[in-house]
């Protein structure tokens, strides 16, 4: 595998007076970006930091997060990049579990990084100043088990867990670049925040490719459509909720974006009815991406070419072995449902500082391969693509019967009033458990809940069908857009 530092020198070398960072109006060149991303790696050496530390940052996005990304890593020490939408307490934690001694932020986050315990804070916006001028000559020597960086995934079902990446698990993600086109020509949107493995598995490649990252701070649609106009930007990697906004927003048919080539899409399902209307009105190829921050499955869906499979997450990726396990953990034939084990090159070393955790989430095959067990419930049909139901912790189980939310929320989602919908388990003395729905209504509906329940009932099976339905202003979602069932069920009296 070729390695990042080593891609992101000969990106350097290849094209120095080509645009490699772009943030509002900074624009830094390859010959720039690479003089500064080595600057900061010089300088951590200098003070001692290299092969098995770690350094952590606080920040949004910005061409100098991505420098310091970037100048950790060629020094062969450890990004930790974490989640400004996690709390103080939260934050805390993962500061101490990760044992980084250096923290960087930026201005917004100050008053919360001085709070994290770190030996050094310091200023996202004095990194050059901090890095001085001796850049160094050539990245680290580092091994393909060296920890590369480490994420914490987002905690939609529990704590968040530190998952570790090697430099051979992203080295090994860098070989997936020719599936979406992502090489030296890309200018590629840096949406989402950049403490999510959904930016770095597209944000890397295309920094290892010589291509081009525009910056946003924070996600606008209408922002958004305009730096994709005026960058000729032909990649973006997108989170559903905001595929909403964007396809919602009322001036997107007035922006020029031809030069689009592929939008990946991932981290939470995307509803069919959407993906048309993203196919009809946006140019370029939509890819529904299904993985999870430890690696191991990866599935890809490239929309366009298959209208009729749009209501699952595709075929696997090459190299990647997916498999369908019952509860006890016997292998089922693939097109029964069950839970979704996966095993590729890019796979996790394992929880950082959890070991049990790890045990726990790995399944071994009858040859003595380990799996990572994805809490996903799913099955893949006759033509190999995969029907993603609900994770396992948000399966309702009613009657003795499995209930499956996603089921319901299709039918929901298919409602003329409704914007967006998530079907959630509720307590029941007669059956244990029961379906709620809770919608939010286009705007301008007037639709009263009992009709559009009696509605979505008439079209499920005796066993699936919904308690009620509960109108709400809006979902709660984490930051990347995903809808936390676990506090919507705490809100409606389950125990989670
Ligand atoms: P935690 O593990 O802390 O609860 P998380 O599982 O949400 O958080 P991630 O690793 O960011 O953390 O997300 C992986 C999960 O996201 C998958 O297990 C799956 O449930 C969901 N997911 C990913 N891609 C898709 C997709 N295309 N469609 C539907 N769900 C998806
Ligand atoms: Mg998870």
């Amino acid at each position: 595998p070729v390695y990042f530092g080593v891609a992101l020198a000969a990106s350097a070398a290849a094209d120095p007076d080509k645009i490699a960072v772009i943030d509002g109006d900074t624009r830094l060149d390859w010959a720039e970006f690479y003089i500064r991303v080595s600057r900061v790696a010089a300088q951590l050496a200098a003070r001692g930091y290299g092969r098995g530390d770690m350094i952590a940052a606080l920040s949004e996005n910005s061409a100098d997060y991505l420098t310091l990304y970037c100048g950790v890593l060629l020094s062969g020490a450890c990004m930790v990049p974490l989640p400004q939408s996690a709390a103080l307490p939260a934050l805390q934690k993962m500061r101490a579990d990760c044992g980084a001694t250096l923290l960087f932020t930026s201005a917004a986050q100050r008053e919360v990084a001085d709070q994290l315990a770190a030996d050094v804070v310091i200023d996202l916006a004095d990194l050059m100043t901090w890095a001085g001028d001796a850049p160094i000559n050539a990245p680290a020597d580092v091994a393909a088990d060296d920890l590369f960086d480490m994420i914490y995934s987002s905690g939609t079902t529990g704590t968040p867990k530190g998952i570790a990446h090697d430099h051979r698990f992203r080295a090994r993600q860098l070989n997936r670049m020719p599936l979406f086109g992502l090489n030296d020509t890309a200018v590629a949107m840096m949406s989402t925040p950049l403490y999510s493995n959904t930016t770095l598995v597209a944000v890397l490649p295309v920094l290892a490719a010589g291509g081009t990252v525009v910056s946003m701070p924070k996600f606008d649609a209408g922002q958004f459509l305009e730096l994709s106009q005026t960058h000729k930007v032909s990649h973006a990697m997108l989170v559903p909720v905001q595929y909403m906004r964007l396809m919602g927003h009322p001036d997107f048919d007035r922006y020029d974006l031809r030069a689009y080539r592929a939008k990946m899409s991932t981290s939470a399902p995307l509803p069919g009815p959407l993906i048309e209307r993203i196919l009809n009105r946006w140019p370029g190829e939509l890819y529904e991406i299904y993985g999870m921050t430890e690696g191991g499955v990866s599935t890809v869906l490239n929309c366009r070419a298959h209208p009729d499979k749009l209501d699952t997450v595709g075929t696997p990726a090459e190299g990647c072995d997916v498999r369908i396990i019952d509860e006890a953990g016997n292998e089922l034939p693939p097109t029964q449902y069950g839970e979704i084990v996966g095993r590729s090159g890019s796979m996790m070393p394992g929880y950082y500082n959890a070991p049990d955790k790890t045990d726990e989430v790995l399944w071994r095959d009858a040859n003595g391969f380990d799996y990572i067990r994805t809490g996903d419930m799913g099955r893949f049909d006759e033509d190999g693509f995969l029907h993603l139901l609900d994770r396992r912790k948000d399966m309702i189980i009613s009657g003795g019967f499995n209930i499956y939310a996603t089921d319901l929320e299709h039918v929901l989602r298919a409602h003329p009033a409704v914007a967006d919908v998530a079907v959630i388990a509720v307590p029941s003395e007669a059956w244990g458990e029961t379906p709620l729905g809770l919608v939010v209504l286009k705007s301008g509906a007037t639709d009263n809940a009992e009709d559009i329940c009696a509605w979505a009932n008439e079209q499920l099976g005796k066993t699936q069908r919904l308690s009620a339905v509960v109108l709400r202003d809006d979902l709660p979602r984490s930051e990347i857009g995903k809808v936390l069932k676990r506090e919507l069920r705490a809100e409606y009296g389950s125990k989670g």
